[in-house]
């Protein structure tokens, strides 16, 4: 009867993963997406529960409890903007549970053919996923250096070590007896995962974990093969495809190419020599923002990292808020790699409750630009550089842009004049319809909400 119910419950759990996928890549379906995918997991582990194979349920309980204890305590009090080294470690602890299961099972059954080959995949891709993994946490959490380390003929030693982890890998495929092989088989693909990432620099990490994210799926899709698990296999693919698409997705997004990536190489553009030029801008201050945009029909807020360091969010809900009661048209331009991770500015406005249908994506927004009275750009920079459009020799050159030098005003909320990530001047500040608002994010759209209060209030 059980035996009967399993692949019954499989089966949903590998339809449940599928549609979180779909749902979870739009706003406005995001949190059934999660919720689906919560259920998939459910099932899953019930399923898991239910197959004869299980002996000893005492085991599994001891490890649910240390894994919730470890769980619970990181989803409660992370906060939102440690998202990226959140999902670092869960990639780290998937990956040592994949590693560490293809090596228990290698000593217990020491299998040959392809049961073998699938689990020297898992173990290789666990082990190196699991050190980059961490390493990437680090460096995220800055308890690492965030600057790339490089030496003379690393990639060379990279592959070598690379190379020589393969070699032993097929060596105890063809001869699983050899067990001394195994440890210098584990500590090379352990190594090679912190070597991977030494070069590269901090705020380069969530390319990394999406692709990171790619092997660990891929690991646990070799899992299946040898464990014979087709839910492992499907599962294992959704999540090797979709961080590989992602990462290809904010490769595009940045202009990078996807070589660098595979390459590791990436992450240098930080080092560049910043230049900034010493010609005049125009600067004003909160009130006379706040007349332009109180005189405005439609404006588009442009955030980008600077808004999440200053976490500007709720004061910009504010300022939503105030200008639609004005009857003022407002929205927001999200770029795909505006902030330091996928979804950065999404995530964000949706904590401050920012309507998801005042979000609108690049595509979509790039001709509403000509039409629009006031641009608010909040600590974006890069995203919004006309440079990645008309300067061929640009570090950023083809990288797609916001137009936002289309608008009739801009205004830039920015402490300074330092570049952003990538440490280049941006001829936007420059224009003759740009005005500088030289201010923290939060502090300075705080001012302009406590004007258009005061107008609010006299009118
Ligand atoms: P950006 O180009 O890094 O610029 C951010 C700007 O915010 C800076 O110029 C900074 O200027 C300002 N800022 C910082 N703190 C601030 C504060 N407290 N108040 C006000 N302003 C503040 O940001 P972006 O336009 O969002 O572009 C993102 C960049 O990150 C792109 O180059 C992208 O390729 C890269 N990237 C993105 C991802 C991703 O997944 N999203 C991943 C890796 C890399 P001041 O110092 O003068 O204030």
């Amino acid at each position: 009867m059980m035996e009967s119910i399993f692949p019954v419950l499989y089966l949903l759990a590998s339809a449940s993963f599928i549609l979180a996928i779909k749902w979870m890549s739009s706003p406005t379906t995001a949190r059934r997406g999660v919720f689906v995918g919560e259920i998939g997991m459910l099932l899953a582990v019930v399923g898991t529960l239910l197959r004869a194979e299980v002996v000893n349920y005492q085991w599994i309980f001891i490890a649910f409890f240390i894994g919730a204890a470890i769980g619970v305590p990181i989803a409660y009090y992370m906060p939102m903007t440690a998202v990226p080294q959140r999902t670092a470690f869960s990639h780290a602890c998937g990956a040592l549970a994949a590693a560490l299961i293809g090596a228990a099972e290698y000593y217990r059954q020491k299998p040959h053919g392809v049961v073998m080959i699938a689990l020297i995949v898992e173990m290789l891709l666990g082990f190196l996923t699991f050190t980059a993994s961490m390493m990437a946490f680090g460096k995220l959490q800055e308890t690492l250096p965030q600057r790339p380390i490089t030496f003379r003929g690393q990639n060379f030693v990279n592959l070598g070590i690379l190379l020589a982890a393969v070699v032993i890998g097929v060596m105890l495929i063809l001869s699983p007896e050899r067990t001394w092989l195994f440890p210098i088989f584990a500590v090379l693909s352990l190594a090679f995962g912190v070597l991977l990432i030494i070069p590269i620099g901090g705020a380069d990490m969530p390319t990394v974990i999406a692709l990171l994210n790619s092997y660990a799926g891929l690991s646990a899709s070799a899992m299946g093969f040898a464990f014979d698990n087709k839910l492992l296999i499907v599962a294992g693919a959704l999540d090797g495809s979709s961080g590989f698409i992602l990462a290809v997705i904010m490769c595009r997004a940045m202009n990078r190419s996807f070589s660098n990536v595979l390459f590791g190489a990436f992450g240098t553009i930080q080092t560049a020599v910043t230049k900034t030029t010493e010609r005049p801008v125009r600067s004003a201050s909160a009130e006379e923002a706040a007349e332009i945009l109180d005189a405005a029909r439609k404006v588009v807020i442009v955030p980008g990292y600077g808004m999440a360091v200053a976490q500007a969010q709720h004061k910009l809900r504010e300022l939503h808020d105030i200008l639609t009661k004005r009857g003022i048209e407002v929205s927001f331009a999200i770029h795909p790699v505006a902030g330091r991770m996928p979804g950065h500015m999404n995530v964000l406005l949706a904590e401050a409750d920012v309507p998801y249908d005042r979000l609108i994506e690049m595509d979509e927004i790039n001709p509403e630009f000509p039409r629009t009275d006031v641009v608010l750009v909040i600590g974006a920079n890069d995203v919004v550089n006309p440079a990645a459009r008309f300067t061929a020799n640009s570090p950023i050159a083809g990288m797609p842009i916001l137009n936002v030098y289309e608008a009739q005003t801009v205004m830039v909320i920015k402490r300074s004049m330092s570049p952003g990530f990538a440490g280049i001047d941006n001829d936007l500040y420059y224009m003759d319809k740009t005005l500088m608002l030289f201010g923290d994010a939060k502090a300075f759209v705080s001012s302009i909400v406590k004007e258009l209060n005061a107008v609010a209030a006299g009118s």
